[in-house]
């Protein structure tokens, strides 16, 4: 697949600039290639999509929206993250919107870096709520981070271990909302 980047330009945020990455259009293909991915496994069960916010806002309603199956949604609100450093298991806030006893369910996030938030995430469903399965659904993996032996079930796009801001993911609560993803960059545009 080969990047269209000729509609995005660089963005300048602060002393960095965001540098054009992956263009809308591909990350509706990729976003549509997991939901159907889902749906394979998932053809007989209303399963439960559960976002993990915020990051996940943009990945998760597109999921939903391509997923060709009848499903249920739920969010859990939780964050491990400060700024560009990966701070582990800090979490902020930790609260599920729905019961889902017995309900397959698939975890929904937005990045895969370390795994660390992942791996406890899956303890928290596992040990906590007591679903009859648990799957994750990630639209991006660095896989040169990962190092977790627990198997990511559907993965959208792997990605070189930059920073990356757009389509839901933020440097600094900014950039959630552009509809692209773009690499993080140092200095000013052109620099
Ligand atoms: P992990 O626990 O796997 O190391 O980190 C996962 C979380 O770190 C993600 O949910 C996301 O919030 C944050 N994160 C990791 N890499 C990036 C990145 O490249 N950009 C942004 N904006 N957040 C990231």
């Amino acid at each position: 697949m080969l990047p269209n980047l000729q509609k995005m330009a660089a963005i300048q945020v602060h002393d960095k600039h965001f540098v054009p990455f992956i263009s809308s259009a591909e990350i509706q293909d990729i976003v549509k290639d997991v939901a159907l991915r889902i749906f394979e496994d998932f053809k007989d069960e209303t399963p439960v999509f559960i976002g993990v916010l915020n990051g996940v806002v943009m990945f998760f309603s597109d999921l939903i929206r391509h997923y060709p199956g009848p499903c249920e949604i739920a969010f859990l609100q939780m964050s491990s993250y400060i700024g560009t450093q990966s701070t582990g298991i800090v979490y902020q806030k930790m609260e599920l919107t729905k019961d889902i006893r017995d309900r397959h369910i698939i975890i929904v996030e937005d990045i895969v870096d370390t795994g660390n938030t992942v791996e406890n995430l899956f303890k928290y469903f596992e040990q906590t709520q007591r679903p009859k399965s648990v799957k994750l659904a990630t639209f991006l993996l660095k896989p040169e981070v990962y190092k977790k032996d627990f198997k990511l079930d559907y993965v959208g796009w792997e990605i070189p271990n930059k920073f990356v801001v757009g389509y839901g993911l933020d440097y600094d609560e900014l950039g959630r909302n552009l509809p692209e993803l773009y690499q993080l960059s140092e200095g000013k545009i052109n620099d």
